[in-house]
């Protein structure tokens, strides 16, 4: 018998995790798949962030429960990165530190929505914002922007979303999965569609800062009178190749900050001592590794983009940051090979899974059915072999 809550049923997997796990499984079994799936720096942590962590396990000093905010030295740290990178004044004691990023939006939406509150979703938006806002018992409202406009849902089109019940806004900037970042003046014409609304919390996720080939990096906190209503996002996943050590954060309003640290005191205590500590050193260290890690991502990026552009059907955009193409495919829907008939995207990357052994991952989970999400956070010749594969496979549909 069934006896799921109808608030786990109402949520799919997630599409990233499950669509890795499947390639994981395809690997195991013995065929060589590429994965391309996931957004995962394919860089090891710094060694210095290592060291650090090292240091705290052999000192002694970092094995009881930690404050749940986060100690008092990280959060300090993160209120001066916050002030001397972004120009955002965050106290310590308005950062929380949670078990990744995912965790710190997902203590926000609990913090903040009522059933039936609405949250503009700037579209294509990260594939767990929506699952989120339902577990919380919101109701994601979808702002879409298209491929013409490097995907930017417009400021008209946000002002017409909003109702009565709108609480919040999220989006990301540099964009998962787009790469689009948003400029300081589109920000500032989101910030004029808000800033009537005193209600309405902005959640702006910047969880890929360092990762951004254009211009300087612009958070919409820093705009009038928005600090006061802005959660910014961030963590060291991304920026510092630290996904499995799972550390993120928020700067937010005391009043959020003070209901993040409630919610996740009944959840998870909580962010691991150890990682808090690397975390710490990561902030307190050279850069320069990330800087790097950059590098190497603008250099796929130019590679990548001339590789799908060479694909037929393949409708590309340039992106500005973070690790992504999020090309339109929907020239290949409706499109055949022998019984394997291709009615969506999601077919689509079925086919690519089994006939290319490329794992990618389905538009529709992050809310444009069109078409597909590539991390090229892979190396130069697992991204060859896999897009010329794929430019295979593709060839036999017709
Ligand atoms: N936001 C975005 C836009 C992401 O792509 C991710 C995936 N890493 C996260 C938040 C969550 O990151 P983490 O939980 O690893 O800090
Ligand atoms: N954020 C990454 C992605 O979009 C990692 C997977 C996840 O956290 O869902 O692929």
């Amino acid at each position: 018998m069934n006896q799921l809550s109808n608030r786990i049923q109402s949520i799919p997997e997630s599409a990233t995790l499950a669509m890795a796990a499947k390639a994981r499984e395809m690997k195991e079994k013995g065929i060589e798949v590429i994965s391309l799936s996931l957004g995962e720096p394919d860089f090891k942590t710094p060694k210095h962030i290592q060291e650090a962590a090292k240091q705290a396990i052999d000192s002694e000093e970092f094995f009881a429960y930690p404050p749940v905010n986060g100690y008092l030295d990280l959060r300090k740290a993160i209120s001066e990165k916050f002030e001397k990178d972004n120009g955002l004044k965050y106290d310590p004691n308005q950062i929380v530190v949670s078990n990744g990023a995912k965790q710190s939006i997902a203590n926000v939406f609990m913090a903040l929505l009522n059933p039936g509150d609405e949250v503009i979703v700037l579209t294509p938006y990260w594939v767990s914002y929506s699952a989120m806002i339902l577990l919380a018992e919101g109701t994601p409202v979808f702002v879409k922007g298209t491929i013409e406009n490097d995907f930017k849902a417009t400021p008209d089109q946000i002002r017409e979303a909003l109702t009565d019940r709108t609480k919040a806004i999220i989006f990301s900037s540099p964009c998962n999965p787009t790469g689009s970042v948003f400029s300081k003046s589109e920000l500032e014409a989101i910030a004029e569609v808000v800033r009537p609304r005193e209600d309405i919390t902005i959640i702006s996720d910047e969880i890929y800062e360092l990762i951004n080939f254009g211009e300087k990096h612009e958070s919409i906190g820093t705009l009038d009178d928005m600090l006061e209503r802005t959660v910014t996002v961030n963590g060291f996943s991304k920026g510092y190749a630290m996904t499995g050590w799972r550390v993120g954060y928020i700067g937010a309003p005391l009043w959020i900050a003070k209901a993040a640290n409630k919610m996740q005191g009944q959840y998870t205590s909580g962010n691991s001592s150890i990682a808090q500590r690397a975390a710490l050193s990561a902030l307190q260290g050279s850069v320069e590794p990330s800087k790097e890690m950059a590098k190497a991502y603008e250099d796929r990026r130019a590679l990548v983009y001339d590789l799908l552009k060479s694909i037929p059907g393949f409708e590309v955009n340039m992106p500005q940051g973070a690790f992504y193409f999020f090309p339109n495919v929907k020239h290949y829907i409706g499109k055949s090979y022998g019984t394997v008939k291709i009615n969506s995207v999601n077919d689509l990357c079925l086919f690519l899974l089994e006939d290319a052994q490329v794992s990618l991952v389905t538009g529709e989970a992050f809310g444009d059915p069109e078409c597909l999400r590539l991390s090229y956070a892979a190396s130069e010749e697992s991204l060859k072999k896999a897009i010329a594969s794929m430019k295979e496979s593709l060839a036999k549909l017709s």
